[in-house]
């Protein structure tokens, strides 16, 4: 029998407000242990919490990016919770009235579109985080009361690729709507994974197991990749699953059980009653609505479409946002935006990572992961705005190539000059003599020159080798120094070594 895999994701965001979610310690990463803690984030008897209004942004304006509805009225609801992470004995969340509902994601998958809905994504709260030492545990309260969203997709997705390449299109849109840094590495989005099989075309779903508390995405495919052959497993050797939570262990490469449906938590939600509900006002959500962004992929469709680009151009200039405006200033200004995109991705881009590399010594990966790693080097980083050249000049630049005035080799001569100098294209072709030779007396001499030169690849031509015919034309462009017109030179080789 064949199956297939239904899943859902729970995932969890870190947002990026400078203070917490109730109080108004730090949410910063790296602090010594217990130093952004107070009595609120300490769940010490007597406190009240205040709740942190960039927050409650932050979760609508995610609302607006995967094009949820959002509620007029949303509340704060207590989940219990006893683990000493979380010292008041319950986590606030959005338990049946969350601020956001009913959304979608698109994101490409499989050469085509993928579309995910979204159940809602709804505000709470992390918790502190505990380390085992050899004879006692620790906890650091750090993380506890930083703001966390939760953002639930409905089991729409069904394979663990397709579930890799959703949670990297979610990532793209809560960084590019600057809702959260996302950092894996810093544990700023952790996935709760939901998963079963049932016969192919069944409509009834078969038992839920859920894998907890995943930390990359590439774990997140992993696990999936294991549990649903190891479903398929149980199911085709006439076995039975039941409803069970998991846990992956990334070093083996296996999930475990931790514990079935019998003992599963009652959370015994109520509404906190220290909170207000929420009504937001129709200015409130205009001004939220104003920090919406263009999207990754529609930005990547508009580079497109707009200016006639290859998708992996296009994707470059997504992945790379600086670079990308960069590109886009320019591209306005001229016919033929194709060559200018090579020109500032693979020249203008290469020479800032070579500038760079220079300065400090390391390759950085990239520009725009250079940028947001700033203080990671102690030399500054070559940026855009440091460039010498204004940005028209790669317009001028790619023109002149274009109308033929100088060779495409000559041009990277040129573009390396501007690049160290911030002269025009116009004055180093005139300074270095660059212009390309179209004068047919003065091309045909250099081929006279370069067939006397040359017997051996002369007859090569002559009994049929026609790659003989690309020496002889490198050794007329080596005779003029680049500047002849490599098209020219190739067409009077040829009538001059066939008549
Ligand atoms: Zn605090």
């Amino acid at each position: 029998m064949e199956y297939e895999a239904v899943i859902g994701l729970e995932t969890h965001v870190q947002l990026k407000t400078k203070s917490k979610m109730w109080c108004g310690c730090a949410n910063a990463f790296g602090s010594p242990p217990n130093t952004n803690v107070c009595p609120v984030c300490l769940g010490l008897p007597g406190v009240l919490p205040v709740p942190n209004e960039e927050a409650l942004r932050l979760t609508v304006l995610t609302g607006f990016l995967l094009n949820c509805e959002i509620p007029r009225f949303a509340k704060f609801d207590r989940k219990s919770y006893f683990y000493p992470d979380m010292p008041k004995n319950y986590q606030i969340t959005q338990y049946d009235k969350p601020s956001t509902a009913n959304g979608h994601v698109e994101f490409e998958f499989n050469g085509g579109r993928a579309c995910v809905r979204i159940t809602r994504a709804h505000l709470e709260e992390d918790v502190g985080k505990s380390t085992h030492f050899e004879r006692n545990s620790g906890v650091d309260f750090n993380r506890a009361g930083v703001p966390l969203m939760e953002i639930v997709s409905e089991p729409d997705l069904t394979s663990a690729d397709m579930a890799y390449e959703y949670l990297n299109a979610l990532k793209d849109i809560l960084v590019y709507g600057g809702v959260s840094d996302c950092d894996m590495e810093k544990g700023m989005v952790r996935c709760d994974v939901n998963v079963s099989v049932r016969p192919k075309g069944a409509k009834e779903l078969g038992a839920k197991i859920e894998i907890k508390n995943m930390n990359s995405f590439s774990g997140v495919r992993r696990a999936l990749e294991y549990e649903i052959s190891r479903q398929i497993e149980v199911l085709t050797k006439g076995g039975k699953l039941i409803q069970s939570t998991r846990r992956w262990d990334d070093v083996a490469g296996i999930t475990e059980e931790m514990r079935t449906k019998e003992d599963a938590h009652d959370y015994r939600y109520f509404p906190d009653p220290d909170l207000m509900p929420l009504a937001p006002t129709d200015a409130w959500l205009a001004e939220v609505k104003s920090r919406v962004v263009e999207l990754p992929l529609a930005r990547k469709q508009r580079f497109m479409r707009d200016y006639g680009l290859p998708a992996s151009d296009a994707q470059t200039f997504v992945w790379d946002v600086p670079l990308g405006n960069y590109f886009e200033g320019i591209a306005k200004k001229s016919k033929n935006p194709k060559p200018i995109a090579n020109w500032v991705i693979n020249n203008l881009r290469a020479k800032l990572a070579e500038a760079n590399e220079r300065r400090t010594g390391v390759a950085p990966v990239s520009i725009e992961e250079d940028k947001l790693e700033t203080g990671a080097t102690l030399v500054p980083q070559m940026t855009l705005a440091d460039l010498k050249f204004k940005p028209e000049a790669i317009v001028e630049l790619a023109g002149l190539v274009e109308n033929k005035t100088i060779s495409s080799s000559a041009a990277q001569q040129v573009f390396a000059e501007m690049f160290e100098t911030g002269k025009s294209p116009a004055a180093i072709v005139r300074e270095k003599g660059l212009a390309q030779v179209s004068d047919t007396g003065a091309i045909e001499k250099f081929c006279d020159e370069a067939i006397a030169a040359n017997p051996g690849p002369v007859a090569d031509f002559k009994a049929g080798k026609a790659a003989a015919l690309n020496f002889l034309k490198g050794q007329v462009m080596k005779l003029s120094k680049g500047k002849a017109n490599p098209a020219l030179a190739g067409e009077i080789l040829e009538r001059k070594l066939k008549g």
